[in-house]
């Protein structure tokens, strides 16, 4: 059995609007995340989660930041893309394990809407997807409400 992880990182800064996207989930929020995209900062460390797992660089390499066609687009297709690449390698995506950093807003009461999300977006099974969130306990760029971090780890199988 070839099993491999992929680890991944991202940061979007707050701005202006009165929502954020967090793993495909719209929360109100009296700041927006700024980005490219969406910004959903969830959707996009997953997917460099995967990306990772598959050696197959990271989301700035397939969707430049540059080029205009993903100027607000739907963090999804990012997520989606990766795992057509998944399949494409024969492999299965097992697990994924999700922490968002930041002291507002708070993930919790999203949480479960978060994994239904996900559940729909890679279809695997609820008890696979893990979504969680952490405080940095006030200090640093997440804790003076700056932004919002992620980190997030792929599983993938292939027998
Ligand atoms: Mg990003």
């Amino acid at each position: 059995m070839d099993v491999r992880t992929g680890n991944g990182f991202d940061v979007h800064r707050f701005g202006p609007g009165d929502h954020v996207m967090l793993c495909g989930v719209a929360i109100p929020h009296d700041r927006g995340l700024q980005g490219h995209s969406d910004a959903d900062v969830g959707l996009h460390t997953i997917t460099d989660a995967i990306y990772g797992a598959l050696a197959m660089g990271d989301i700035g390499q397939h969707f430049p930041p540059s080029d205009p066609q993903w100027k607000g687009a739907e963090s999804h297709i990012f997520l989606t893309h990766a795992a057509g690449l998944v399949r494409e390698r024969g492999f299965t995506l097992t697990h994924i394990d999700c922490t968002l950093i930041c002291e507002h807003p708070k993930v919790g009461p999203h949480a479960r809407a978060m994994r239904h999300k996900l559940q729909e977006l890679l279809d695997i099974s609820l008890d696979r997807i893990s979504v969680k969130a952490t405080t940095s306990e006030r200090l640093g760029f997440t804790g003076r409400g700056e932004g919002i971090a992620c980190l997030a780890t792929a599983t993938l199988v292939k027998p």
